[in-house]
Order: C-alpha cells, then structure tokens, then sequence
C-alpha cells in the first residue's frame, strides 16, 4: 500500500511563479527517482499551499512512470507513532526492515519530527540506508531547513544535501488558473468578474480560496441563486468569517502565558526577569497585530502600562524577530497557535 492519493496529480497542480521551482523539481525527481541531484527533496512553505498535493503527484507520477518501483507516502506523525508502536512491541529492527526497502520515501510535514529524538534517530539511519543505495527520499516541512528548531543538526544537514524548493503564496493570475480549474472540474459556469473577484478577495492560501469557490457554487446550485458579485461578495464574507476566530487579548494573554508556561498573574506583574518580559511584550505586540484595540488599552489589560510601553515592547519584538533566531521560533510558534 503506498498510501497515495490519486486524485493529487500533476495535471491539476497548476502551475505559477509560486510553485515552480518546486513543480519542476518534483518532475524531474519523479522521471528519474533516485538518480537527480535532488535527494531528498524538501519542498516547504506555508499551510494550505500545496506541499502534500505535491508530494502525492510526485509519488503518483512516480507510480505511473516506474510501476516496479516500490513508493510509499507517509506523514512524519504516522511514521513516528509507528515508530513508537514499534519499540513497544520489540519491532524497532523490522520497522527499519521494512522502511529500507522503499524505492521512494515520501515523508509529509517533517517539522512534526521537532524534539521527537528518538524518532529523529531512527529516521537518520533510513535516510542513510535509502540515500547510500541511490533510493529517493522526498520531504515536506512548513519551515526552511535553516529556520527549523529541535531538529538535530546531523539531520538538518541532510536535509541540505539535495534541494529545498520553497513553495511560496500564488500570485493573483495562479489564483484565477486555481479557481477556473475547479470551476471546469465540477462543470460550473461563473462569470468571469465574478472569478476575479473571489481571486481578488481571498489571498491566504489555496485551501481557503478552494473553500470559497465551493461554497458559492454550492450556493448557487442548491439556492438556484445567480452568481453576481454580490452574492460572491456575501458568501466570502461568511466564508472568511467562518475560518477566522475573532481574537480577544484575553485569549492572546492565555495563549502566550500557556506558551511560557506562566499564569497570567504573572505575565502581568512587574517582574523584570528577561522570559517574563519578553512573554508580556509578545503579548502586546499580538494584541496590537490582531485586535483593535488602542495602545492604551492593550497596556491596561496587559499589567496595568501605559501606551508608551506597549509602542516599546512592540519595537522590541521586531529588533528581537531580526537578531535572535530562538525568539523568532517562539514567536512563529505562538503566531500559529493564535491564527489556528
Ligand atoms: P499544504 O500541504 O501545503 O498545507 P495542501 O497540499 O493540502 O497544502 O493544499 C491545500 C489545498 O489546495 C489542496 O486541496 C490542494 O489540492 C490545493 N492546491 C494547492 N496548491 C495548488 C495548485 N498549485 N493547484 C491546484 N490546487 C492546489
Ligand atoms: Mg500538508
């Protein structure tokens, strides 16, 4: 069982400056696995725009191409909870076995794999077994190798060892080919203003974009409405309603407090130690990032400062984000955590 999902494929992965380099770089791999310089392939970026798409059309093409290969798709998670299964049952030396017969590993969402040093160790030697024997090994990961924490370097520099293709947001022409692509596949006709607008509206990735089309042709169907702008306009609106969670300080306050292990309380006092400051000036700076809230707001809720504080802490974090690398990873940590 590769575990690959056919209806992932190249042919409707479009195209656009955003992915190319990735697409190219996946098709070269898949008519020659193994035998490019691209081993591993890392192909990373944001959520929803299409790594795991790629990494199936890669395998599926693979498939296709070199049927007596054997492929095989699994995501850092799966693989580490078989890993873990395995130590429990006393298999650990099948489970290697078994993943060093793989002509083409396929490995989703490998920051998964972040302080998990058991599993990281064992995922060392496959990589090894694979990479020494010409086998493919191709990876996806959110992050750039150079931008990823509690991953050991001795794995960190594999990853740099073939290419890593960033997968970047689509440009506004990719986002109309996206759209127009799912319109054609479900036989639906829409004006094309209407297209423009959707493509225009909604920008943050390609799963919300999917999203949105599919409920205005749903709407349109099932509510024999006419497609107009409109209309477009009302369901993006409920659409991006829908997947945004409005944000409130208290909730940053609870999220970055849980982050640093603190209690609010304490996120709020007057302590000068440098974890706690810093978490109380992340605080702020996401409460102005998210919320509406006044300086002078923020700094009340947030330990009783004044406006002025908060402008402080802000400038602090963006100084922090250019020159210190580990605050950075808690920050992009926490960033995903409130945006999930
Ligand atoms: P990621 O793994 O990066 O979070 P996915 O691969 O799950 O993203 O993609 C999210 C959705 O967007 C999927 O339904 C996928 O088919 C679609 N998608 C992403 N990029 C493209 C593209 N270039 N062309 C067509 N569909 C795309
Ligand atoms: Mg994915």
């Amino acid at each position: 069982e590769s575990q690959l999902n056919s209806n992932y494929s190249f042919d409707n992965f479009l195209e656009g400056e955003s992915n190319r380099l990735a697409r190219n770089a996946g098709m070269a791999v898949a008519n020659k696995p193994g035998g490019t310089a691209f081993n591993p392939l890392l192909i990373y970026g944001g959520v929803g725009l299409g790594k795991t798409h790629l990494a199936h059309a890669i395998g599926v093409e693979i498939k296709d191409k070199h049927p007596e290969k054997t492929v095989l798709y699994i995501s850092a998670e799966v693989f580490m909870q078989q890993y873990t299964d395995s130590v429990r049952k006393q298999t650990r030396n099948d489970f290697i076995y078994f993943y060093q017969l793989i002509d083409v590993l396929i490995v989703d969402d490998i920051q998964f794999l972040a302080g998990k040093s058991g599993t990281q160790d064992v995922f060392f030697h496959i990589f090894n077994y694979l990479h020494q024997n010409g086998k493919q090994v191709i990876l996806t990961s959110d992050k750039a190798p150079v931008d990823m924490q509690d991953i050991e370097q001795r794995l960190l520099s594999r990853f740099k060892w073939g290419l890593s293709a960033e997968i970047m947001h689509p440009d506004f022409e990719t986002r109309v080919n996206i759209l127009k692509n799912i319109l054609y596949r479900d036989g639906v006709e829409m004006p094309n203003d209407v297209v423009e607008y959707v493509a225009k509206n909604v920008k943050t990735n390609v799963r919300e974009l999917e999203g949105a089309i599919i409920s205005l042709i749903a709407q349109s169907s099932f509510n024999k409405k006419e497609v107009t702008i409109d209309l477009a306009k009302n369901v993006i609106e409920k659409f991006v309603k829908n997947v945004r969670k409005e944000i409130s300080i208290d909730y940053i306050q609870k999220i970055v407090s849980d982050y640093f292990e603190l209690d609010i309380d304490t996120l709020c006092s007057k302590s000068r130690k440098r974890n706690i400051v810093q978490a109380r000036q992340l605080a702020m700076f996401f409460a102005k990032k998210y919320t509406k809230s006044s300086l002078a707001n923020i700094g009340s809720q947030i330990g009783s400062r004044d406006h002025a504080t908060v402008l402080h802490a802000c400038k602090t974090v963006d100084n922090l984000l250019e020159t210190d690398k580990e605050f950075k990873a808690h920050f992009e940590d926490i960033n995903k955590k409130l945006s999930m």
